[in-house]
């Protein structure tokens, strides 16, 4: 059966979408409409291959969901929020959603491709990066998140995992499988609205009011934005410990060390992202949003408006 679902409020197992009024309502492809080449990557319920759509010679990175197991692991939920909050977003700085389709076994999602892998493979090899590549990938991810909050979108797990590259090493921020839509006129909110008690994102990158099961809202992706710059300058995520408990003791008790060697700028804002009440958080309403975050002398010299048209720095 092509829908299925595992319980009363459980959303059906279908992406097809049926309202004509959405975006991915025109143009319907096929499994057949591409051939498939080699695979980039695998994650717990999914393949993702290079796909090119035959009519166009286009490459795409199609991901290929296996249903039985989704369903067996009650993640359809998670399948639906992640192709509906894909589905919104429409940003060069955003792995892009284009189409939906499936057959007996999958689901399939054509997506941006994305060549050069994960911003954490650079980071890992190559951390410290120097300030202007810092400052350089900052500002994508920073036009990246304003773009999903604008779209009524959390993101949740913003890390440099799920932050991918493409050919000319811009960004695209990926993986809203963990995201939540927060605006009212969308169905699929379920029952996360009344406050977020579960855990969802990554131990090192989660936001201090998760651990406190405050409600979640969208500064906690301004927290986890400053644990990137930290990461990008340092090599390190700033609360690194062996295990997520003792990781959670550190992001309760705000317990990370600021290294000298940052410029006053970086430890600036670091800082002031790394703030404990979302509230006092740099990129709150309160403090301005996202443009004060811009305006931070950190960002001195950015060219917001054509960044990603410009050259990306180099990688060494
Ligand atoms: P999990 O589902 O276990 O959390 P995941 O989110 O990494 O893992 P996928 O989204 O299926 O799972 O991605 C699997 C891998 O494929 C990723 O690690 C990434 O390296 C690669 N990948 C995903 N999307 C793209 C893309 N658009 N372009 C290029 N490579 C991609």
């Amino acid at each position: 059966s092509l829908t299925h679902t595992t319980g009363g409020s459980e959303p059906t197992l279908s992406t097809e979408v049926d309202d004509p009024s959405h975006p991915l309502y025109h143009h319907r492809r096929i499994v057949s409409d591409f051939d498939y080449g080699d695979i980039l990557g695998e994650g717990s319920y999914s393949t993702v291959l290079i796909g090119k759509d035959k009519r166009t010679g286009k490459q795409y990175a199609v991901k290929r969901l296996d249903k039985a197991h989704i369903v067996k692991n009650n993640k359809v939920k998670y399948v639906m929020i992640e192709r509906d909050a894909l589905s919104r977003m429409n940003h060069p700085g955003i792995v892009k959603l284009y189409w939906t389709y499936k057959d007996n076994r999958s689901l399939y999602f054509v997506l941006d491709l994305a060549r050069s892998g994960e911003l954490y493979t650079y980071v890992r090899r190559l951390a410290p990066f120097d300030l202007d590549t810092t400052k350089f990938y900052a500002a994508e991810i920073l036009l990246a998140i304003e773009h999903i909050h604008e779209r009524g979108v959390i993101h949740r797990d913003i890390k440099p995992e799920n932050i991918l590259l493409d050919d000319n090493m811009h960004i695209k921020v990926t993986d809203f499988g963990s995201a939540k839509i927060i605006d009212e006129n969308n169905q699929q909110e379920g029952e996360d609205t009344a406050g977020t008690r579960s855990f969802v994102g990554t131990a090192e990158y989660v936001s201090p009011e998760l651990l406190r099961s405050d409600p979640v809202s969208k500064e906690a992706d301004m927290w986890a934005f400053g644990c990137v710059i930290y990461q990008m300058l340092s090599c390190k995520s700033p609360f690194k410990a062996p295990t997520d408990y003792l990781i959670f003791q550190k992001i309760k008790n705000l317990e990370y060390v600021m290294p000298d060697e940052f410029p006053p700028a970086a430890k600036d804002i670091i800082q002031k992202l790394l703030t404990s009440d979302p509230e006092q958080r740099f990129g709150s309403q309160a403090l301005g949003g996202i443009q004060a975050i811009k305006d931070h002398p950190f960002f001195d010299g950015v060219d917001w408006e054509n960044i990603f048209n410009s050259t990306a720095p180099p990688l060494k």
